[in-house]
């Protein structure tokens, strides 16, 4: 027997129309990249929605297409991406930190109709324009007067949509329709596209608002420094929409100084970004004492949070720390580590110690660690395994069928990531599958090492990665970049260590390095590293 309850399919559209409906006078603002702020309200949004997609149409944009975004976050880019997924289209986040062949095999390979780009990116769109085949139109996300002078025919924006009426109604059709893609950098191979649904997304936005994931409701005033371009901006732009919620966008800025204005001027109450972001932020707030205002919440994720990064925002600024983990894979949000009851007695060291794992699972995902063997392991706190997810909002495969089957016979997706589980629940990451250190047999985590030489007062940033060693088969060498002005010996380094980590763990050697390669998403870049040190040897070897 059937239930009797009504049903409309869980679209994007639906959360436009809600904010339109019931929060129209809610506040948008964005720094642009063209220079100066912009401030609108969900009324607006909504009606420059409906003309993005009018103004496709006239391109001859049509159900099912592909239209790639090379923005920052911006009202403009929260336009397109309801405007095109709203109309059936695909909006197809391009991460501009990827590197140009990169960028051009992505849209290649999606076969993008059409590109919104962020003035900034113009050299950039120039250069790749001969390569992209499918391209037909260049939108450049400005007004007329600020259009670069371009040997493409490019257009503008707000010329675009200036001629619709706005009067375009959302249409209604399968939840199941393809709605967002993001491609993934795998360590080998060309990138793989995600392609998320509406029904995966607006699931994901449910989830979203719930107190134990990132808590955003109507009274929340958002800076997402998380891009828009990297799986979904962890869900934040359609979770402010369904919410009423604010947003302050920070456009092309990511410096601390501008970042803080924002939060100051913009009452900002939550943030989330991956800790690279913070790391800056915390010295610029210590440097000039200054304190961050009205923020309650710093959902942090991505890669891990390191202790001391946990510990200052909590005990310095009064800001509590949500440690998230999360894949372009899973739309991002897999588990948090927020408040939980199960654990309200434990002391404040304790609780540090649950808040560097990487939380719980979030409802709606199922998650499990195996072993080589596909046999599930305990959840002890102590085995770690493979970390393999399940669930509505997990990928099955990748876009055009890429990498094959990625799901095991229970329909169990393999992370990559290694992980073990604990009796609550709480989650913690050791490793990627690929960076773990196998010395003797045994696996190092090369994270828990990071996070401990981060701890140290003359460390700036840690990462560790292994070293081919004649008995041990691999050994772990400690690279870090020291705080201005600040030495430690690798002596020192190791008394610091001694007692924090096992043994049989402590690297064998440290070298001290002017900067830690990042990866397109903000990861430390571990095969760069090991690019960079191939030829080290260690002196234990
Ligand atoms: P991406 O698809 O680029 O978002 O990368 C996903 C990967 O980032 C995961 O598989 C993890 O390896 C890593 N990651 C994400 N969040 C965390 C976290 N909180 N701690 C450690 N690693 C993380």
């Amino acid at each position: 027997m059937l239930g009797l309850m009504q049903d409309w399919p869980l679209l994007i559209s639906k959360m436009l129309e809600h904010a339109e409906i019931n929060h129209p006078r809610r506040e948008l603002m964005g720094l642009l990249p063209e220079g100066g702020e912009f401030r609108y309200t969900y009324a607006d949004m909504a009606l420059r929605a409906r003309k993005c997609a009018e103004a496709l149409q006239s391109l001859d944009v049509k159900f099912g297409d592909c239209v790639a975004t090379l923005c920052w976050n911006s009202h403009r880019h929260m336009e397109a991406w309801f405007g095109i997924s709203g109309m059936g289209g695909v909006t197809h986040t391009v991460n501009p930190r990827l590197f140009a062949e990169q960028i051009a095999y992505i849209i290649n390979h999606a076969e993008d109709k059409v590109l919104m780009y962020d003035i900034t990116f113009h050299p950039l769109v120039e250069k790749l324009a001969p390569q992209l085949k499918s391209v037909r139109h260049y939108i450049c996300m400005v007004g007329k007067e600020h259009l670069p002078e371009s040997s493409l025919n490019v257009l503008s924006y707000e010329e675009l949509i200036s001629a619709e009426k706005g009067l375009y109604s959302w249409p209604e059709f399968d939840e199941n329709t393809a709605c967002g893609l993001c491609y993934t950098s795998g360590t080998t191979g060309n990138p793989k596209g995600v392609l998320y649904s509406h029904r995966s997304n607006f699931l994901h936005t449910l989830l979203v608002l719930g107190k134990d994931t990132l808590g955003i409701g109507s009274t929340t005033s958002i800076l997402p420094v998380v891009p828009m371009f990297h799986a979904n901006a962890w869900g934040i732009p359609f979770a402010a929409c369904a919410s009423g919620a604010k947003i302050a966008f920070n456009g092309p800025h990511h410096d601390p100084e501008t970042l803080h204005k924002l939060i100051i001027d913009e009452d900002v109450n939550f943030t989330a970004a991956v800790p690279t972001v913070w790391l800056g932020m915390l010295d610029y707030l210590v440097k000039h004492d200054l304190d961050l205002g009205k923020l309650e919440a710093v959902t942090i994720g991505g890669a891990a949070c390191p202790r001391f990064m946990i510990e200052a925002f909590q005990e310095k600024f009064g800001v509590r720390v949500n440690h998230a983990w999360g894949m372009t894979e899973t739309s991002p949000l897999g588990s948090l580590g927020t408040e939980n009851a199960a654990v309200a007695d434990l002391s404040k060291e304790e609780k540090l110690d649950i808040q560097c794992k990487q939380g719980r699972t979030v409802f709606g995902v199922e998650m499990t660690i195996k072993d080589d063997d596909g046999n599930e392991l305990p959840r002890d706190g102590e085995t770690s395994g493979r970390l393999m997810v399940r669930g509505p909002w997990i990928a099955k495969e990748y876009f055009r069928g890429d990498g094959g089957n990625i799901l095991d016979e229970n329909g169990w997706f393999d992370t990559g990531d290694v992980a073990c589980i604990d009796a609550h629940g709480y989650m913690q990451i050791t490793d990627r599958a690929k960076d773990v250190i196998k010395s003797g047999g045994e696996w190092i985590s090369s994270i828990d090492l990071e996070n401990e030489a981060a701890a140290h007062p003359a460390v700036k940033e840690a990462a560790v990665i292994g070293i081919f060693h004649p008995k041990w088969n691999e050994r772990p060498l400690l690279l870090v970049v020291l705080e201005d002005g600040a030495s430690v010996s690798f002596d020192e380094m190791t008394q610091h260590l001694t007692g924090r980590i096992a043994k049989w763990w402590m690297p064998d050697a440290m070298e001290v390095i002017d900067e830690i390669p990042h990866t397109a998403t903000g990861k430390i870049s571990k095969k760069d590293l090991r690019e960079q040190f191939k030829d080290y040897t260690l002196p234990t070897a």
